[in-house]
């Protein structure tokens, strides 16, 4: 079984060490793990924030002052990237998807993890046309069009959060609840007239933290239409560390199994143990080629190929199109 992985940050490692003088970066760095792993594709994410956790490695670069600065830099490392890589497709389609599985290649999607590069929904074609096809408004933090899972849940999309939304939709990029708050989920649910999706969050019922949903959360995306891709992140499987485990998981995809129907789980792994201490994976899960174990677990819980084969890569690739 091979895997779409619907949230990877693997462009954030990319950006740092092009930075850092390094080139072929994915190739010598990754390739070997997402092979072992069985990873098919994944759908790169524009994670490029102001926030405290990105003042890493981008302090040390003078020329990214501002969030659109950043954004910049990140898209031209990784077009410099992709260059590199043969092996790797930049897909905007299913059909180009599947075109590039069957010729032996990995593909990747793009998505956008935060808009506060973006002035408003004017700014999201240029994205469109480089092939984004999912978009969240906001990382933890509040910006323009919204507030997110870190602050407060009360205050949700703003006045050009909603026409932002209506924006992506005409432009094929699917809107992404994971990261809003909950009156900005609700929000985006209201903006939004077509498929809505949380490509990388748990749920809040085995793992009470803001970054997971709650099953009425969950029913809401299944009755749109949308996915929510299953995390790794270790304070997103479960609040004590006994419990961040690859099986605690695959608990959490038979919730969402139970909650909505197996056909709207899917994969958003999340996989940042490249970022240093913090960013840990749940146990046997912490770093992609732990993928099968996983799986194996589903198949424990009684899960049927089928089932396991939507949760693995048909599901996304489904509502991608
Ligand atoms: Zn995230």
């Amino acid at each position: 079984m091979t895997v779409l992985d619907g949230h990877s940050d693997l462009l954030y490692d990319v950006t740092r060490r092009r930075l850092a003088g390094e080139t072929r970066v994915l190739e010598r760095r990754h390739l070997d793990r997402l092979r072992r792993g069985g990873t098919e594709g994944l759908v790169l994410a524009l994670w490029y924030g102001t926030g405290p956790h990105n003042e890493t490695f981008w302090k040390d670069v003078p020329e990214a002052g501002s969030a659109a600065k950043r954004l910049s830099i990140m898209l031209d490392c990784a077009r410099a990237e992709l260059a590199e890589c043969p092996w790797l497709a930049a897909v905007r389609t299913r059909k180009e998807a599947e075109a590039a599985r069957a010729a032996g290649k990995l593909y990747a999607f793009l998505c956008i993890e935060g808009m506060e590069a973006l002035e408003g929904p004017e700014d999201l074609a240029p994205l469109a046309d480089l092939g984004l096809r999912m978009g969240m408004l906001t990382w933890n933090e509040e910006n323009r069009f919204a507030a997110g899972a870190a602050q407060d849940p009360r205050k949700g999309l703003t006045d050009l959060g909603r026409r932002t939304v209506r924006r992506m939709e005409d432009l094929g990029v699917l809107p992404d609840a994971s990261h809003l708050n909950e009156a900005g989920f609700w929000d985006l649910l209201d903006a939004a007239g077509g498929t809505v999706i949380a490509s990388h969050s748990n749920c809040r019922r085995l793992c009470g933290v803001p970054r997971n949903l709650t099953d009425e959360q969950l029913r809401a995306i299944r009755d749109r239409g949308g996915i929510v891709g299953l995390n790794v992140y270790h304070g997103f499987v479960h609040t004590g560390p006994e419990g961040q485990t690859a099986e605690m998981l695959a608990r959490h995809a038979a919730h969402m199994a139970e909650v909505m129907g197996a056909e709207h789980v899917a994969c958003g792994f999340d996989f940042c143990e490249f970022m240093g201490p913090g960013n840990d994976g749940a146990r046997g899960l912490e770093d992609c080629s732990g993928i099968p174990a996983f799986f194996r677990e589903l198949e424990r819980l009684g899960m049927s190929a089928r089932e396991r084969e939507g949760i693995a890569r048909e599901n996304l690739l489904r509502v991608l199109g």
